[in-house]
């Protein structure tokens, strides 16, 4: 239960020096250096692992609720650390339930991008509320990410695509990148690359359904 792992009481109490020892040391405790990219249920990690090269001076974080796979996660970055020296400092992984505490961790406009990639279909109607894109949700993501930031979806599943995409379309804050947007975007193609789910879909021949949208101003 949530009672096994800890939460920040606020995002200025997540130790930034235990997750990125190298970039942020324990007594630059008001370091501007902030969480810019956040995996919400990051599974094994593979899209950090893939973010972190590319946007070598961006810290990112992935949110994993299930303890084992958190571990493996740590482990895995530990692993990278020690066999490429100075690479990997900016990626790390915390095991919560992003949908309940996911405002612990990240302040007002902090975030420049999340992912949400092939999460949980929760088929049956009564457990819609259970999925991580939801018009509650969606509330607390715009909140956290910056004015212009993207957010990320991709699944197997097309009726939770739909879903996804019609809660970010209905939502007044956010708006849908265009085809010429998409294509300029190095991230995209990792979507469907990085993660052991997508590369699993890719296997076996699966159609993948995405939706990526921007955090915009509201219109008056
Ligand atoms: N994104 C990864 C990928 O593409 O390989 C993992 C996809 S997996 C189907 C969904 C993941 O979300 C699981 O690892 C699950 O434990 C995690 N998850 C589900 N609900 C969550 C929650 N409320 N908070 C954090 N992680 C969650």
């Amino acid at each position: 239960s949530d009672s096994h792992f800890p939460v920040p009481i606020s995002p200025c109490h997540v130790d930034y020096s235990f997750h990125y020892p190298q970039l942020v040391s324990s007594d630059q405790v008001d370091s501007n250096k902030k969480i810019q990219f956040a995996d919400v249920g990051c599974g094994f990690g593979g899209l950090l692992i893939s973010l972190s090269t590319l946007f070598p001076e961006t810290l990112m974080i992935g949110m994993e609720l299930r303890d084992k796979v958190t571990e493996y996660v740590k482990e895995r970055i530990s692993a990278l650390r020690a066999t490429n020296p100075g690479q990997y400092q900016n990626i790390s992984v915390v095991r919560t339930n992003s949908m309940k505490y996911l405002p612990n961790y990240f302040g007002k406009g902090q975030l420049s991008k999340m992912f949400f990639l092939f999460p949980d279909p929760h088929f049956k109607e009564k457990n819609h509320r259970r999925r991580v894109i939801s018009p509650h949700l969606l509330d607390e993501y715009a909140y956290v990410l910056e004015i212009g930031g993207i957010i990320y979806t991709i699944t197997d599943v097309e009726e939770l695509g739909e879903w996804m995409n019609s809660c970010l379309a209905s939502h007044p804050l956010f708006e849908a990148l265009t085809v010429v947007e998409l294509g300029a975007d190095p991230v995209i193609k990792l979507l469907s690359t990085a993660t052991e789910e997508g590369q699993k879909v890719a296997r076996n021949g699966g159609q993948t359904f995405q939706a990526v949208y921007r955090r915009i101003v509201p219109s008056q």
